[in-house]
């Protein structure tokens, strides 16, 4: 995990109080998250390499059998819901489901980070209709406990793969779409993966998610009192994706912060119509 998470997640709660909320939420998770250690060194990166077929477009995962370690990501879920089923929240009773089940079936979880890596909505909702918890929120804990894996993994293999001309609208790594896009100090844009976290380069006058390269059907807009960021959208596909710009600030934090710190944005870009 990034040593300095929780000093970001304090300096973002005071900068945007529109999403302390949320921020405070992850900064209770955060803090159980600083003390996993996962394991990596079971992966052979090398022959992976090796084989990764870069001109051909296909990363070096697929989503579900990126190499993480589900049981410290399970231990690291099971605090996580300890803890939130001892505070005032209103998913409380679903939350102590959760807890019981995964307590009586030893797979329980791993299936629900397997689910949540396969993306598989439908399994998702199902599942949290057994345990009356929103599946949104199952969702976004499984991520979070996945998250010191998925961190550990990225430290080993980042500088390994060429993130330069990777000219791909999904991660070289895990295949997954971008949750984010920056501007880097040069002007450069890249795209930051919604799962394993990856960056890679992108052209900026292209839609990631289809393609697209006519100027007359793409285009942004800018947010009142969000300087630094913009929404870039797709007419053609009617897609979205959050730029944050580098250039303005003196310092920004992980972009899985930034991501969260930006929710409002999401929800304007919703109520534009794209998705
Ligand atoms: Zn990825
Ligand atoms: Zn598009």
């Amino acid at each position: 995990m990034p040593e300095d998470l929780l000093k970001h997640i304090d300096r973002l709660i005071q900068q945007r109080p529109v999403c302390k909320e949320a921020l405070e939420s992850y900064r209770e998770l955060a803090g159980l998250m600083k003390k996993v250690q996962p394991e990596t060194q079971k992966i052979r990166f090398e022959e992976r390499l090796k084989d990764m077929k870069k001109d051909e477009g296909f990363p070096l995962f697929s989503r579900e059998d990126l190499p993480v370690d589900f049981h410290a990501s399970s231990q690291l879920f099971a605090q996580f819901i300890e803890h939130l089923s001892n505070t005032e929240r209103k998913d409380r009773d679903g939350l102590i489901k959760v807890l019981e089940k995964s307590k009586s079936d030893s797979g329980w979880t791993v299936n629900l980070f397997k689910t949540v890596l396969r993306k598989n909505d439908k399994t998702l909702s199902k599942t949290g209709k057994e345990v009356d918890l929103d599946p949104r929120t199952l969702n976004f804990l499984a991520l979070a406990a996945l998250s010191p894996s998925l961190h550990a993994l990225q430290d080993v293999i980042s500088d390994r793969i060429d993130k330069e001309q990777w000219n791909y609208g999904y991660c070289p790594v895990c295949g997954s779409e971008p949750d984010m896009a920056y501007f880097a100090k040069t002007g450069k844009r890249y795209l930051h993966c919604e799962l394993c976290g990856q960056e890679w380069a992108y052209p900026r006058l292209k839609c990631p998610f289809c393609q697209n390269e006519e100027h007359e059907t793409l285009g942004y807009f800018d947010v009142k009192g969000e300087e630094g960021f913009r929404v870039d959208f797709c007419r053609k596909c009617q897609r979205y994706l959050k730029t944050l710009d580098k250039r303005v600030f003196e310092e920004t934090a992980p972009m899985e912060l930034e991501n969260l710190a930006s929710i409002h944005l999401d929800v304007l870009a919703n109520e534009h119509g794209f998705k």
